[in-house]
C-alpha cells in the first residue's frame, strides 16, 4: 500500500531529506586523491549524528556504514574501505539520515580531480535524466512515466539503464511502495496522488545495463567493467506538481560550481 504523507509530515521529511543534502554538502571538498571512503564515512556519520539525525543505512539489512560509496564501475550499494581515491575516479555517494522518524536518501556522483571527457557526459546526462524523470511525477500520471523518460533520454545518449534497482516510496521506511524503475512504459502503473513521496534516482551505465554483485553481498558494479553514475532526490508531490525536498546546493557552493538547475526546474514546474 502507498503510505500518503500530510503536510506536516512532508515538513518533517523535508528536515531529514536537507540533513543529507548538508552531509553531502559537507564531504563534497573532502572527496579528493589520497583520502579514502572509509574516512569519508566517518565525517559522515559524525555530522548527521551532531545534527540531530541517525545514518539512514547504518544497520539497515546490516550494512555495515553510514554511506554507500561505490566508484568508477561500482554502481550502488559500494561498502567504504580503507583505498585512497585516486584522480580522474568518480565516486557515487548515496546517504541516509532518519529523524522525527522519517527518512531522507539521496545521492551525487562525485568527480574526483580530472575526469574523462565521456565520464564526465555520463554523470551530466544522468543528472539531467533525474530532472527528466522527476517532470512526470505529477498528479494524473504514473510509474511508467517517470521510468519512461528517464529510459528514453538516457539510451538515446546509448547508455545502459539498470534494471534490477530502482528508486522507491520514501518515508517511515527507508523502501515503500512504490517502486519507482528508471524504464518503463508511459502510462502503466501505480497512479501518483497529492501527498506521496518518493526517491527517483537513475543509475546509468556508460555500458552495458548488465550488473553483477561482489561478494560482499553488497557491491553492485557494471559487467563490463564501465563507470556507472547514480543521482538521487526526495520528492513530494504536492498541489499535484513535484516538489524537491533534497539540493544539491550544498554540494555546489562548497565546490564552487555554478548550477541554477534546481532554479530551472521549479521555474517550469510552477509557472
Ligand atoms: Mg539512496
Ligand atoms: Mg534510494
Amino acid at each position: 500500500m502507498i503510505k500518503i504523507k500530510t503536510a506536516e509530515e512532508i515538513e518533517l521529511m523535508r528536515e531529514s531529506a536537507l540533513i543529507v543534502s548538508k552531509t553531502l554538502g559537507m564531504l563534497a571538498p573532502e572527496i579528493k586523491p589520497g583520502v579514502t571512503s572509509l574516512h569519508l564515512d566517518k565525517l559522515a556519520e559524525e555530522f548527521i549524528r551532531d545534527h540531530g539525525a541517525e545514518p539512514g543505512f547504518l544497520g539497515m539489512y546490516d550494512f555495515p556504514n553510514t554511506l554507500n560509496m561505490s566508484p568508477n564501475a561500482q554502481v550502488v550499494h559500494g561498502i567504504p574501505n580503507n583505498e585512497p581515491l585516486k584522480d580522474g575516479d568518480i565516486i557515487s555517494v548515496d546517504c541516509g539520515a532518519l529523524k522525527n522518524g522519517f527518512y531522507g536518501d539521496h545521492a551525487y556522483t562525485f568527480e574526483i580531480g580530472e575526469v574523462a571527457p565521456e565520464t564526465k557526459k555520463l554523470l551530466q546526462v544522468t543528472k539531467e535524466s533525474l530532472y527528466i524523470g522527476i517532470r512526470e511525477f505529477r498528479l494524473g500520471n504514473r510509474v511508467g512515466d517517470v521510468g519512461h523518460a528517464i529510459q528514453k533520454y538516457t539510451e538515446d545518449h546509448g547508455y545502459g539503464v539498470v534494471r534490477e534497482l530502482v528508486g522507491h516510496g520514501l518515508g517511515k521506511s527507508l523502501h515503500e511502495k512504490p517502486e519507482m524503475p528508471n524504464y518503463g512504459k508511459r502510462g502503466r502503473g501505480k497512479k501518483f496522488v497529492n501527498g506521496m513521496v518518493v526517491a527517483i534516482e537513475p543509475m546509468i551505465n556508460m555500458g552495458t545495463n548488465r550488473i553483477e554483485q561482489l561478494k560482499d553481498g553488497w557491491t553492485i558494479l557494471t559487467a563490463d567493467g564501465q563507470p556507472s553514475a547514480h543521482f538521487e532526490h526526495d520528492v513530494a508531490l504536492i498541489d499535484g506538481k513535484p516538489e524537491l525536498l533534497s539540493t544539491f546546493r550544498y554540494i555546489y557552493d562548497a565546490l564552487g560550481i555554478k548550477s541554477n538547475e534546481e532554479e530551472e526546474f521549479r521555474r517550469h514546474e510552477f509557472h
